[in-house]
């Protein structure tokens, strides 16, 4: 229901037209976001000519790529062009791109019509979409809990039904958890498979753009059209072709699941139950579970948020009010004021916190004890990842140690906070891809996600894990929200 081959095929047929289809999800929006706050800007104007454009190649029955046509999201800091990109701060706002992301870009000339853009928390710096100077987004299937973060915007609208599937970015997890937290899937690829060109950089070793759906079919078929080289971001890869869609369906049997112990310790009974379950599924399908340790991962969550705030403090000195970013109205009698003026005003606490933080382990008494030790640690990390991969063909976790939390909670312990990324952060600081997937529900309804993680280049066989798992089960649950096809 409401997959993307789904819409391609009444599209096809025009048993529904791309505008129909477009006034669906534009109406249910003006409805339902005022609950959700998943949107922060509906492109409506942009969505209909869009959708007409892609009618007139569906009436002259022209080549049409399976996403022509079909409404999507995106997450406010990728850029649009002459569309507002805030990255959800007071710092950007009103600022118009005057290109696109790579990724937007050629989702674009696919067909694919924007909705609008999405929630996050400032410069997709946190868990729960909170940190917006929107205001919080609220969760599909409990409004008073968390849709997670940062993606929590694009993760709300996907499972809230208002969009049939939305762009993320995932630093530390951002794709991943709000995915987990909303019950849909969500990818982050390998580091350097999808340009970044265009994403506004929160911490440039770490970022990557990642695809949301309700569907493994959906994010495959997404991320094949937005990875592969782009000239424009030297660090995307030379030679990597994405062509996961057509390998889902491959038979598990024989394949090797890792099960790391250190993701499982602290984490809530309830997600505990779910994986376990979830273990003995894939057993039944032929997987062999194999349990190993890799005592580094308690390090991770250090060295990633060492390396993130290192990377904000430094990406995030572009906005100095000349170059980019808010002037203040505030009179200043020299540059120095100014700046200082402007930045105070336009970044929140949780940016100020990470400027802060990483500014002082790049500081020249504290770079050797903490950055460059994180630097070493982070090639620690990437080879421990590497001995597991070697004899395993993936590895199996939670995606959060807990379901979506009440909102509200973050403010008051941020540190708190930070421990949730446990079992995400350190696929970003080893640059590997990982897919959350739904695996069942706790007591209060929440959905429990689970992630897998490959080797590089490997998201066909981790699509591939999370496909047939889906196909073998029925966590898949829709909410009440949005458009209903
Ligand atoms: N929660 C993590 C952080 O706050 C991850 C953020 C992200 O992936 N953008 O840094």
């Amino acid at each position: 229901m409401g997959s993307v081959r789904y819409l391609h095929n009444l599209l096809i047929k025009r048993e529904i037209s791309s505008r129909e289809l477009t006034e669906k999800y534009l109406e249910a929006i003006e409805r339902d976001n005022s609950s959700l706050n998943a949107f922060v800007n509906v492109t409506k104007n942009q969505a209909l000519s869009a959708a007409d454009e892609a009618d007139k190649r569906f009436k002259n029955k022209e080549d049409t790529d399976i996403l022509e046509g079909i409404p999507m999201a995106l997450k406010d800091n990728i850029s649009t062009r002459g569309i507002d990109t805030t990255c959800c701060s007071k710092m950007l706002l009103g600022y118009k791109p005057v290109y696109d992301a790579t990724a937007w870009y050629r989702l674009k000339e696919k067909g694919a019509v924007l909705l609008g853009k999405t929630n996050m928390d400032e410069f997709a710096m946190g868990s729960s979409t909170e940190n917006s100077c929107f205001g919080k987004t609220s969760n599909p299937f409990d409004l008073n809990r968390s849709a997670g973060g940062s993606s929590g915007g694009s993760a709300a609208a996907v499972a809230g039904n208002l969009a049939v599937y939305a762009l993320g970015s995932d630093t530390g997890g951002s794709v991943r958890q709000p995915a987990s937290f909303c019950g849909i899937v969500g990818l982050k690829p390998t580091y350097s498979s999808v340009s970044r060109q265009g994403l506004i950089a929160f911490a440039s070793s770490l970022d990557q753009i990642g695809t949301m759906g309700k569907s493994v079919e959906d994010v495959a078929l997404v991320f094949d059209a937005v990875a592969g080289h782009d000239p424009l971001d030297s660090t995307s890869d030379f030679s990597y072709k994405a062509d996961t869609f057509s390998s889902l369906n491959k038979s598990l049997r024989g394949r090797t699941l890792a099960v790391v112990k250190e993701f499982f310790e602290g984490i809530e009974p309830a997600v505990k139950e779910s994986l376990e379950k979830a273990i003995k599924i894939f057993e039944e399908l032929g997987v062999n579970i194999k349990y190993c340790s890799m005592p580094q991962i308690e390090y991770s969550l250090p060295v990633y948020y060492i390396l993130a705030c290192a990377e904000a403090s430094s990406n995030l000195s572009r906005y100095d009010g000349v170059r980019f970013g808010n002037r203040t109205k505030e009179p200043f009698t020299d540059i120095q004021e100014m700046m200082c003026k402007s930045r105070s005003e336009g970044f929140a606490s949780e940016v100020k916190r990470r400027i802060l933080v990483g500014s002082f382990v790049l500081s020249r008494g504290y770079y050797d004890a903490y950055y460059k030790k994180a630097q070493l640690l982070r090639k620690e990390l990437v080879d421990a990842f590497e001995k597991v991969l070697t004899d395993c063909d993936a590895i199996l976790t939670p995606t959060s140690p807990t379901t979506a939390f009440k909102t509200g909670r973050i403010t008051e312990d941020p540190v708190e906070n930070y421990r949730a990324d446990i079992c995400t952060a350190c696929v970003n600081v080893a640059g590997l891809p990982a897919v959350s997937v739904c695996c069942g529900y706790d007591k209060k309804g929440l959905p429990v996600g689970m992630q897998i993680i490959g080797d590089k280049f490997c998201e066909a066989a981790i699509l591939n894990f999370a496909h047939i798992f889906e196909s073998n089960t029925d966590f898949n649950k829709t909410t009440d929200w949005g458009v209903r096809l």
